[in-house]
């Protein structure tokens, strides 16, 4: 199959790409490096299956040649390039949800959208299951994000019902691996920097927040499948295991050996209070589950961010 991947050089697509051309399909990869990095495919240079086209999804699209199924992932993805970028991360899951359902539309292709556990904002139901509607707050800092994804998910239902557009929506809960950004000042990459540098981590708020992570490789997995599913209703794909974020401090100590001290800070503005994806549908329509605990994961993770920081990985 030929797939067409939005966002390629970015965190999650990067090793997304890398995945379908293990299984030998072929893969042209999208990306206006916005918040991507060109780090993240210098790999698949060579790959005479992979093809690299610089261009902006939510610009007139450039001829990509025919495709069998359009993997729509290109998103600023954490808080603080959100927050940096608000309109272009609007203009992605809007404009550039609408470009590439005509695309997958005139190809006659099938497509996913790479949609967010956002979708529920501070979510009053707990763990989340894909029926609950959410609590999002449309006009706060994170809504150019949840919004986005929201209207995002809404377009590729209209597309599916209005011209039977094979489409599948993921709504992906934390994840976290190599090739995330060492400065994107999500939790994962901010603790593991600081315990690195023996800094004090930044515990926001009183630390009683909780979050789920999901190792790269099991999300990566879910999407593939889910990419090849006749699944259309939104489908949640993250680890279940959830922990506080004073936990999850005290599991990158130990890890790391640091002698970093846990300090607070002030809690960001509708920051979500609990985060736990129900995945049973996930288990029951794609027969998937995360593999990877937090303790597996995080070593390749610390690996990664070691080398970045001694300049290994340039
Ligand atoms: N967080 C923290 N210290 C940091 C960065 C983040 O305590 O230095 C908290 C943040 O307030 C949130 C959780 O970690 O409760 C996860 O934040 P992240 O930005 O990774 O992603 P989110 O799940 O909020 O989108």
């Amino acid at each position: 199959m030929r797939f067409l991947v939005s966002g390629a050089a970015g965190f999650v697509p990067s090793h997304l790409c890398d995945l379908i051309l293990s299984d030998d399909h072929q893969v042209t990869g999208v990306d206006n490096f916005l918040t991507g990095n060109a780090r993240n495919i210098a790999h698949l240079a060579r790959n005479p299956n992979f093809r690299f086209v610089e261009a902006d999804v939510t610009k007139p699209l450039p001829d990509l040649g025919p495709v069998d199924c359009v993997i729509h992932a290109a998103s600023p993805a954490s808080p603080k390039d959100y927050y940096e970028y608000p309109i272009e991360t609007l203009d992605v899951g809007s404009i550039g949800s609408r470009n590439l359902l005509e695309l997958a539309y005139a190809n006659n292709a099938r497509y996913l959208v790479t949609s967010t556990s956002e979708c529920y904002g501070d979510p009053l139901e707990h763990p989340q299951v894909e029926t609950y509607w959410g609590n999002v707050n449309p006009v706060g800092p994170r809504s150019c994000y949840d919004e986005s994804k929201r209207f995002a998910e809404a377009i590729t239902m209209a597309y599916h019902r209005k011209y039977g557009l094979r489409t599948n929506i993921a709504r992906i809960f934390n994840t976290y691996g190599p090739r995330m950004k060492l400065d994107d000042g999500r939790v994962v990459p901010q603790f593991l920097d600081q315990a690195l540098r023996e800094k004090p981590i930044t515990v926001y708020g009183d630390g009683t927040q909780t979050r789920s992570f999901c190792y790269v490789s099991d999300l990566v997995r879910g999407l593939y499948l889910l990419s090849q599913s006749d699944e259309r209703l939104p489908v949640n794909l993250g680890n279940p295991v959830e922990r506080t974020m004073v936990q999850f401090a005290e599991v990158i100590q130990q890890l790391t050996g640091t002698r970093s001290k846990i300090v607070f800070e002030p809690l960001p503005q509708d920051d979500p209070k609990r985060r736990k994806p129900d995945i049973s549908k996930a288990k029951r329509v794609l027969g998937w589950e995360p593999e990877v605990s937090l303790e597996e994961g995080l070593k390749p993770t610390i690996g990664y961010f070691q080398s970045i920081q001694t300049g290994a990985i340039a």
